[in-house]
């Protein structure tokens, strides 16, 4: 998730320097307004809820339950401790993070979801990495070498043109669709020459396949949407779930307690969770969208038709990372590797770990959409049989193969079902509103996928649990 979001930052400077202009759009002009401002001008809130406030208010008598130990139910959850509610947090799975979820096995922390804080000027995350002690270290864009089939390395100037078309394009594309057409009906419809082309393939798939989703299903209306952050793209070093760890740190807990009701139809709030039914006032329910469509919690009264529409409008992407070791190093020593092979969306670039971690010999890969899901039926020596094919093509057929392989499945994860939301064919973007929006002031929502402007983010989850607890702090 970073190509598709640097051309947003570009965008957003070159709007900075229009800011007269009297056509600007107003959700860039407040995001060009809030990257000029202290952050904490803006956002009180947001320091009340990074801080850590070990003055918290006097008990309210008022439960909460959040459903979810993802950054927003945690967020959520220490907001409300600190304005004296009692919370619980309860987690279908063994630790705290959902998408936010470090695999140290092999020595090295392979952020399985969330890597990246995208644009760290004015990001609630940054400051909350800085108190959590997570280290990041700013991944270069420009630092990369691109190869075509055959191993033969594109010039820079191929690619840098082809990149600045591309952006041209997706600029002006978005007046060329339909509500019911996909991007890549129009894309195909007006650059028939690209269809086929490696590196318009490998172009489309990690710029806007990564961040979005499957291009036969992401609108072609609102592919651009969403707001930015402006600054460096930092890497987490040491795992993204050092700030759920640092959130949940004097949380109540529940761990391995899977949800399967929410009745809200009496005075409180009656949730169910491996066979316990626990009581509340309020209820945040923060499962991933994915975990909304296939229906596994139910509902009573069932939840309102908008919030239905807007669960099944709404699309959830795959995407899936894969980290490799060796005893040495045989790559170009830039920040990323790019390929483009003939089949999109496979094991396309290449994050050089090594860049982060000198003593670690690694590459961090990525399957997106159909092939991201195909990933998940294969072997693990299919696996790296097939990144190997495109590797060695680069690098000659005398590399070894990997010592260890670390690999997702978040299309089949049944917390989650996917990998982060986006705007598919039929999604408005008031569905993202829906998906917010509180039901009998009794059942609240947060997650990435209710957050309009952040939504896919780790800072859209975080400032979707902040809401949510604001509504409440509000309602006493
Ligand atoms: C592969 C991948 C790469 C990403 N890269 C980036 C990135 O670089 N930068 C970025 O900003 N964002 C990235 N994201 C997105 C980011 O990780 C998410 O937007 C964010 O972490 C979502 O937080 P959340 O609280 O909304 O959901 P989650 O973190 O998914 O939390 C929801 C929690 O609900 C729990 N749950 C599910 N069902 C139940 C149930 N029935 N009962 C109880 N609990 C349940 C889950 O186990 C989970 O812990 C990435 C995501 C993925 C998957």
């Amino acid at each position: 998730m970073s190509f598709l979001l640097r051309y947003k930052h570009e965008n957003l400077n070159m709007l900075i320097d229009l800011r007269n202009k009297k056509n600007m759009q107003r959700r860039i002009f407040i995001k060009d307004t809030i990257t000029g401002l202290p952050l904490l001008m803006l956002m009180p809130q947001l320091l009340a809820s990074s801080c850590n406030n070990n003055g918290g208010s006097e008990p309210n008598g008022k439960t909460v339950i959040v459903i979810g130990a993802g950054i927003s139910g945690l967020s959520a959850a220490k907001k409300l401790k600190q304005k004296g509610f009692n919370v619980i947090v309860l987690e279908s799975q063994d630790k705290v993070g959902g998408r936010l979820r470090t695999n140290r096995s092999l020595g090295v922390a392979f952020d399985e979801g969330a890597s990246w804080i995208h644009g760290v000027n004015g990001n609630p995350i940054t400051n909350l990495a800085q108190q959590a002690g997570m280290n990041t270290f700013e991944t270069l864009d420009e630092s990369r070498k691109s190869f075509d089939v055959g191993g033969k390395m594109r010039s820079s100037s191929v690619y840098d043109n082809a990149e600045d078309e591309l952006y041209a394009i997706l600029n002006k594309m978005m007046k060329s669709g339909k509500s019911d057409q996909s991007f890549q009906t129009v894309f195909n419809k007006l650059y028939p020459e690209k269809v086929n082309d490696r590196l318009w393939k490998f172009l489309l798939s990690t710029y806007v396949t990564f961040d979005l989703g499957d291009l036969d299903k992401l609108s072609s209306l609102l592919y651009n949407e969403g707001e930015v952050f402006g600054g460096a793209e930092k890497i987490a070093t040491n795992g993204y779930d050092t700030i759920a760890n640092y959130l949940a740190n004097d949380l109540d807990v529940q761990l391995n307690q899977k949800v399967s009701k929410v009745d809200y139809s009496g005075p409180r709030v009656k949730v169910t969770h491996n066979g316990t039914i626990s009581e509340a006032d309020y209820v945040i329910v923060t499962v991933p969208l994915g975990v909304l469509k296939t229906n596994v919690i139910q509902f009573l009264p069932v939840l309102p038709a908008t919030k239905t529409t807007a669960i099944q409008k709404v699309g959830m992407n795959c995407v899936n990372k894969f980290l490799l070791t060796w005893n040495t190093a045989f790559w170009d020593d830039v920040q990323y590797i790019s390929y483009t092979p003939e089949i999109r969306d496979k094991f396309n670039y290449f994050v050089n770990v090594k860049k982060f971690h000198p003593t670690v010999n690694a590459l961090m890969t990525f399957a997106y959409a159909d092939y991201g899901r195909q990933t998940e039926t294969m072997t693990d020596t299919q696996i790296v049989d097939e990144i190997m094919l495109h590797l060695r093509d680069i690098y000659g057929n005398n590399i070894p193969n990997p010592n260890n392989m670390l690999r997702t499945k978040w299309q089949s994860n049944e917390n989650s079902y996917g990998a982060y939301s986006y705007t598919a064919v039929g999604t408005e973007m008031r569905h993202f509103d829906d998906l917010a929006k509180e039901v009998n002031d009794k059942v609240f929502f947060a997650g990435e996928h209710t957050e309009a402007d952040y939504f896919s983010t780790v800072h859209g989850a975080h400032l979707s649990g902040i809401r949510e607890a604001d509504k409440i702090i509000d309602l006493g």
